[in-house]
């Protein structure tokens, strides 16, 4: 697979990506960079953002500031956004990636597990938000925010409810701020994005052999999990200048797993082909 957009598409563009340093923020972090963007990588293991950010450089020759950021504390955020501004003049873009979840039945849960994962997504969202957007609008500077959701953030989903309450919040954030400070020239749209495999989402989350019972190809028509690069080209599309009039969307990007889902016959596709020759003569016996 290969990158969507022109060579220079984010060209004098500064961009901080939280939880930049694995998994699929390191990865749309990598492409902004071969696009030509200045790139911020913040999360709390400062230690894993700074290897990131050599071998994202080696990878790229593009320039990588690491930030120490947990962006549950308002305070940090604060900083992370002057720190980017300081290093490169300017914040342009901000992907909200950072996330964390518990696979779990729900009363397993204590009250305080269930408050980190709303602490992370939801208010660690929107305090990125909050303090971006008072920068932006204070320095009359437009801004993109582009938030990665999931799909569950519109249909619930068992055994993650933090998760998808969280999530349900931040698209809720992403098309109120849409409105609200589309006079200020700032865009907020969202990606709802489908199984793409990371250590984050698949090892951690659903350890040893649980990842191949729940294999998430198979829930998708497509039969195969997202690579990396397919979500990088929609995320660096809605960075850029080309998605200018795109604002309050969220674009879905899972090979149609989640309509799947909700329809009520889609498992007939375990229907072997004499099955449904049977099927078919009879339908012709009775009609
Ligand atoms: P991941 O590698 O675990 O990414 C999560 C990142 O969030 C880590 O870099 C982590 O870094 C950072 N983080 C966690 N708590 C933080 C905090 N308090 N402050 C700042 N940063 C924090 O997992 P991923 O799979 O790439 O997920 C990336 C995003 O995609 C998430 O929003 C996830 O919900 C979404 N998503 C993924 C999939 C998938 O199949 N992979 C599907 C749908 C949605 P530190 O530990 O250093 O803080």
């Amino acid at each position: 697979m290969e990158g969507m957009l022109k060579p220079g598409s984010l060209e004098g563009k500064t961009i901080i990506v939280t939880g930049g340093g694995t998994g699929l923020g390191r990865s749309m972090g990598k492409y902004f960079l071969q696009l030509g963007a200045r790139l911020v990588i913040a999360s709390r293991k400062l230690d894993v953002l700074q290897q990131a950010a050599r071998d994202l450089e080696a990878e790229t020759g593009g320039k990588v500031l690491a930030l120490a950021c947990d962006i549950r504390k308002y305070e940090d955020v604060e900083k992370m956004i002057a720190d980017s501004e300081a290093a490169f003049g300017a914040v342009h873009g901000i992907l909200n990636n950072a996330a964390g979840n518990f696979i779990s039945p729900t009363e397993r849960l204590s009250h305080r597990a269930f408050d980190t994962i709303v602490d992370i997504v939801l208010k660690g969202t929107y305090n990125v938000a909050l303090a971006a957007g008072k920068n932006w609008i204070e320095r009359k500077q437009p801004g993109v925010f582009l938030n990665i959701v999931t799909t569950y953030a519109w249909t619930g989903s068992g055994y993650v409810v933090p998760s998808a309450c969280s999530k349900a919040g931040v698209l809720a954030l992403t098309r109120s701020l849409a409105v609200e400070w589309a006079k200020y020239k700032i865009r907020s749209n969202a990606i709802a994005p489908g199984p793409f495999p990371t250590e984050g989402a698949w090892s951690r989350l659903l350890p040893g052999d649980l990842a191949k019972k729940f294999d998430p190809a198979q829930r998708v028509p497509l039969k195969r999990v997202g690579e990396h690069q397919e979500l990088a080209n929609l995320a660096a599309y809605l960075m850029s200048d080309y998605s200018a009039y795109v604002n309050g969307e969220v674009i879905t990007i899972d090979g149609g797993e989640w309509l799947r889902s909700g329809g009520e016959f889609s498992d007939l596709e375990h229907i072997p082909d004499a099955l449904w020759d049977q099927m078919e003569k009879a339908r012709q016996r009775t009609s």
